[in-house]
């Protein structure tokens, strides 16, 4: 898992909540604080000031990072972490008191639970052990992916680029001072073999404006794959005693950067309502977790799927909705009011503080 590259881009109550935790020590001093980034609508550029417009900014520190910080803090308490676990089966979740059984080194295990926290992605088996019809799916598979690749290479930029363009759209991101991720969108089919590394920054450099196209510091893969866009939500997010949190229970593209963010969300929720329980011997927070969690899910997966809709190029795109882009490009250059609203969705107006703070 620690293998893995994804997420990078954690809004300032993520932040707070693993300040809370007490996990935020190497973020603080290794984490990159962003307050903009910058919109590219066919080369033309503008920068949406975060700070300014909804008096935060995020944090650039790899998801990586993240999951190595709580699995050090978890090793340092004492608890037990079981890791390489096989077969794993959710059992009785509908009663008083659930079972987790799984094989490890050819030995059958069971552990008994008050509840379960079925954290274990989209592909785990928490959603998948629900009975069909008890969860309710919502989803939009979106016709391109990303083609993304790392480099260990200053990036090009300060802060984040978004460009949109007629070949489709193009991410210069990073995850520190010397590593630098970009993407482009490809078609949903697309193979990584047929992508060689030069033929990558061709395209990629075709997506951006000459100055920042020769700026950009290139450099041999080290990571390059492609993430399909995807926007997924399973409801209820409770089913008796398992909560299903992060990408168990919804997907956004990451065009918004609140996939990781919304795992936190759902995590700080949890932990709070859980808390409630044992300490204040109260059901409430248990029972308020599906729809405040979902609450801010799907206004979540309303800023993703709009970012989405600005920036990217479908297959089979017209005139008409070209322009429709350009307009809302420049609506977002001309409108104060515009350019908060995506700065406070982006920044995380909706995200984990409120539920936590
Ligand atoms: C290209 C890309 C860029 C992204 N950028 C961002 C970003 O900038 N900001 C952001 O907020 N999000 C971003 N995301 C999304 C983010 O990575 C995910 O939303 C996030 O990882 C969800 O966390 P999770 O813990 O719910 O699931 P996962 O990260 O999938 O973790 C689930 C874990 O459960 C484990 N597991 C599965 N089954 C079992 C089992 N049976 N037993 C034990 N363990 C099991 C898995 O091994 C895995 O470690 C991005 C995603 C992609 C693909």
């Amino acid at each position: 898992m620690l293998g893995r590259v994804r997420a990078g881009v954690l809004e300032h109550g993520t932040v707070e909540l693993l300040d809370r935790a007490g996990v935020a020590g190497r973020l603080h001093a290794e984490g990159l604080v962003h307050d903009g980034i910058e919109l590219r609508f066919d080369g033309e550029r503008h920068r949406i000031d975060f700070r300014a417009l909804a008096g935060h900014g995020v944090t650039v520190y790899g998801q990586t990072e993240v999951t190595r910080d709580l699995m050090d803090a978890r090793a340092a308490s004492g608890a037990i972490t079981i890791y390489e676990a096989q077969a794993v089966s959710l059992h009785d979740f509908d009663r008083a008191s659930p079972k987790v059984r799984y094989v490890k080194d050819g030995i059958d295990h069971e552990i008994a639970c008050d509840f379960i926290a079925g954290c274990d992605g989209f592909h785990g088996v928490s959603r998948a052990s629900v009975p069909a019809g008890a969860v309710q799916a919502f989803e939009r598979v979106h016709p391109f992916g990303w083609l993304g690749l790392m480099v260990e290479q200053p990036p090009v930029s300060d802060e984040l680029i978004y460009a949109s363009h007629e070949r489709g759209f193009a991410l210069c991101s990073m995850r520190s001072r010397h590593r630098s991720r970009y993407y482009v969108q490809v078609p949903s089919d697309e193979r990584v073999e047929d992508w060689s590394d030069a033929r990558f920054w061709d395209e990629l450099r075709r997506r951006l404006d000459e100055e920042t196209a020769e700026r950009l510091l290139t450099g041999p893969a080290l990571e390059k794959s492609i993430a399909p866009l995807r926007s997924f939500v399973a409801e209820p997010m409770r089913l008796g005693r398992l909560f299903l949190a992060g990408d168990a229970a919804h997907i956004v593209p990451p065009t918004g950067a609140k996939g990781l963010n919304l795992a936190m969300g759902d995590v700080g929720l949890l932990c709070a309502a859980l808390a409630e329980f044992y300490g204040e011997k109260s059901q409430a927070g248990i029972d308020a977790y599906s729809a405040r969690a979902l609450a801010r899910v799907w206004a979540a997966e309303r800023f993703s799927w709009w970012m989405t809709s600005l920036l990217h190029r479908p297959p089979g795109m017209d005139g008409f909705a070209r322009r429709i882009q350009r307009a809302e490009f420049d609506h977002l250059r001309s409108s104060q009011a515009a350019a908060r609203s995506l700065a406070e969705s982006y920044t995380g107006a909706f995200g984990v503080a409120g539920v936590t703070g």
